[in-house]
This record gives structure tokens, C-alpha cells and sequence, in this order.
């Protein structure tokens, strides 16, 4: 389609075309149904079809084991800052974070909120410029559980590898980059993602959780806060947000045809490659995060001096050329191309050429 632009927005985020052409062709009658996936009851024989196609899609692409349990819930990736300490905090067993930004500044506030808050490591002091490494993690061996970030969006960092937590469950928020590489899912007692990312539209949030997990949460729970709920009742306690859920199925379809998830790793890695260097190539853009932990989904960088004036430019020359949503976060500044599973390496291309023509005219 030739008026479609390179969208490089952190989230909602660039979707596959063929999901979104996919979407269409069924938009008005799914499969003979005479209606759309947003009309019908979630109670139908229909979208109960389509939620076990979803969940089996996931299991597949994601190798998650039986016993995991698959959830689609709403409240997005901040009300699982609540819902995690609320369900598996055990008393007098404080929760350790691995702090890495922004992201887990907001999961410790939560967690202060109903649970004890001790951190492993953190890497403040160096403005979540990098990871902790190995050498600075102190974990707590009668720990709740663990809390970490796979993948910072703002501040342009990724875990290439986990930490071992040993016995204790390590809870991951990998809402930018679940699915973006194979990951060992029974080295993770809970992970969570908001999908508009990686996976979908905005409005589902998937929770893969070993399912032991839910009989920690304490009576008093709420219940729509309870993940044991929403495991006992397959995610149809309430409504679910259906059309979302029938969008990430059509998703992983898309990733299988791809090759799985290795397939979409390795470009992953030729699209971030491709960009990381364009941006070494020369003094007049610099990354801002240390090399070892740059993350392949987000890739920040600077223009020579913190040009603030020739980052606007930049990001708005960029949007004229069809290479949307540049601009960093606004708590960092500078720049961010957000290049999540659906950013095609043609787009990625343009930008690295986009760069050196900015840089030709304006070095
Ligand atoms: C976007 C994001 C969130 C917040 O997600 P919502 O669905 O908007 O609540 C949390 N964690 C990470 C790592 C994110 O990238």
C-alpha cells in the first residue's frame, strides 16, 4: 500500500500489513458468520473458537508449558504493577526489583503500596544509561518474588539474558519486546505484557503465569484483581476485550508464516544492527545507552552536542518523509526509532538513508 507511512511510535505501535489486510477482508463477516469479531457475544460458540485459537497460537509461537495459564486482561501493562504484589507478595517476604528506569519506577510505587520494596540493583546513579551487571545484583533468597523489565521503551535497554533467581519466581515486564526473540518461559514464574507493542491493539493485556501462582493472593483479593479468577473462568469472568484478542491471534499466525520467532529474532537483530551502526558511523549521532545493553526495539540516540533544536528538525523533516513518531520520550529527549517485530527492514532502511542525507545537510 503506497500511502502508508514507516511508523516508529514506541506504542501504540506499527502493526503486520498482512494482519491488518487480514482484519479487513473479515471486518464485515468473520468467516461466514454474517458479522464482525467486535459484534459478536463473547459467550458465542464463534469468539470461543477464536479465543482458543488465540491462546493455542501463543502456546505455540512462545513454548509455554501446561502448566502455565494463558490470560487476556485489561488495565494494560500499569495495573499489573498492582495486580502482581497484590497476588504473589507473601508477608514478610519483600519483593526484589531490578530498577532499571522509568518502568520499574512506576512497579515499585505499586508494589510499596500493598507489599515490602527491596532492590536487587539498581542503575540510577548512571541514569539507566545500562543494565546491572551480574556482579551488582544482590538477590534476597527468601524473596516474594523478583521484578524486572526485559526491555526498557524509554530508555532504549534490553536483558540479552535473564538473571537466575534460583527458587524464587522471577516476574518479567516484557510489554516491548514479548515475542520480539525465543525466551525459556518456565525460567519465569509470571510474565505480562500491554500487546499494543508487539502483539496487537491496544486494550489486551496477556499475563502468562504458572498457574500455582494464583492460590498465593490472599482472600480479600478483589475479584476481577484475582488472577485465579480469571484462570478458573478462561479469561471470560467479564467481557474480555474480544477484538484485541481476535488481532493478536491473527498475530501469530503472522509470526509462524514469518518462520517463528527465531525467524523474527534474526531480523530483529539485521534491523537494530542496521541502525546501531549507522549511528556509530559518525560523531554526529550518538546512542545514548552503553553498547553491551542496547535494546533491538527501541534505539535511542542523540544528535552531536544534545541538539535540541536539530532533534525537533530532525523528527519533524522525518515525519514530512513518511518516518512517523521519532521523537524520544519526553522525559528523555532526543531521539527513538521504536522498531518492534512489524517494522519491516525496508523501513529501517529509509531511515538510516534519511540520516545521512540530515547529517549531509545539516553536519
Ligand atoms: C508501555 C509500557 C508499559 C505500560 O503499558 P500500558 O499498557 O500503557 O499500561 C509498561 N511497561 C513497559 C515496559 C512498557 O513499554
Amino acid at each position: 500500500m503506497s500511502d502508508r507511512i514507516f511508523n516508529f511510535s514506541a506504542g501504540p505501535a506499527v502493526m503486520p500489513e498482512p494482519v491488518l489486510e487480514r482484519a479487513r477482508d473479515e471486518m464485515l463477516n468473520f468467516q461466514g458468520s454474517g458479522m464482525s469479531v467486535m459484534e459478536m457475544s463473547h459467550r458465542s460458540p464463534e469468539f470461543e473458537g477464536i479465543l482458543a485459537r488465540t491462546e493455542r497460537g501463543l502456546r505455540q509461537t512462545m513454548g509455554i508449558p501446561d502448566d502455565y495459564a494463558v490470560l487476556f486482561l485489561q488495565g494494560g501493562a500499569s495495573l499489573q504493577f498492582s495486580m502482581v504484589p497484590m497476588n504473589l507478595y507473601l508477608l514478610g517476604r519483600p519483593i526484589d526489583v531490578l530498577h532499571t528506569g522509568a518502568w520499574t519506577e512506576k512497579a515499585i510505587e505499586e508494589i510499596k503500596k500493598v507489599a515490602e520494596c527491596r532492590l536487587a540493583a539498581s542503575t540510577e546513579a548512571e541514569k539507566f544509561r545500562r543494565l546491572p551487571r551480574p556482579d551488582e545484583i544482590e538477590f534476597n533468597p527468601d524473596a516474594s518474588y523478583v521484578h524486572i523489565c526485559s526491555n526498557n521503551t524509554i530508555f532504549g535497554t534490553q536483558w540479552r539474558s535473564f538473571p537466575d533467581t534460583g527458587e524464587v519466581p522471577l516476574v518479567a515486564d516484557m510489554s516491548s519486546d514479548i515475542l520480539s526473540r525465543p525466551v525459556d518461559v518456565s525460567k519465569f514464574g509470571l510474565i505480562f505484557a500491554g500487546a499494543q507493542k508487539n502483539i496487537g491493539p491496544a486494550g489486551v493485556t496477556l499475563v502468562v503465569m504458572r498457574k500455582e501462582l494464583a492460590e498465593r493472593a490472599p482472600a480479600s483479593t478483589p475479584t476481577m484483581l484475582k488472577y485465579a479468577t480469571h484462570i478458573k473462568n478462561n479469561s471470560l469472568y467479564n467481557t474480555p476485550p474480544t477484538f484485541g484478542i481476535y488481532m493478536i491471534g491473527l498475530v501469530m499466525d503472522w509470526i509462524e508464516a514469518e518462520g517463528g520467532v527465531v525467524a523474527i529474532e534474526e531480523r530483529n537483530e539485521a534491523k537494530a544492527k542496521l541502525l546501531y551502526s549507522a549511528i556509530d558511523a559518525t560523531e554526529f549521532y550518538t546512542g545514548t545507552v552503553e553498547k553491551q545493553d542496547r535494546s533491538y526495539m527501541n534505539v535511542n540516540f542523540r544528535i552531536q552536542g544534545n541538539n535540541e533544536e536539530l532533534e525537533k528538525k530532525f523528527a519533524k523533516e522525518a515525519e514530512a518523509a513518511g518516518l512517523s513518531g521519532l521523537k524520544g520520550h519526553r522525559s528523555v529527549g532526543g531521539l527513538r526509532a521504536s522498531i518492534y517485530n512489524a517494522m519491516p527492514l525496508a523501513g529501517v532502511q529509509a531511515l538510516v538513508d534519511f540520516m545521512h542525507e540530515f547529517e549531509r545537510k545539516n553536519g
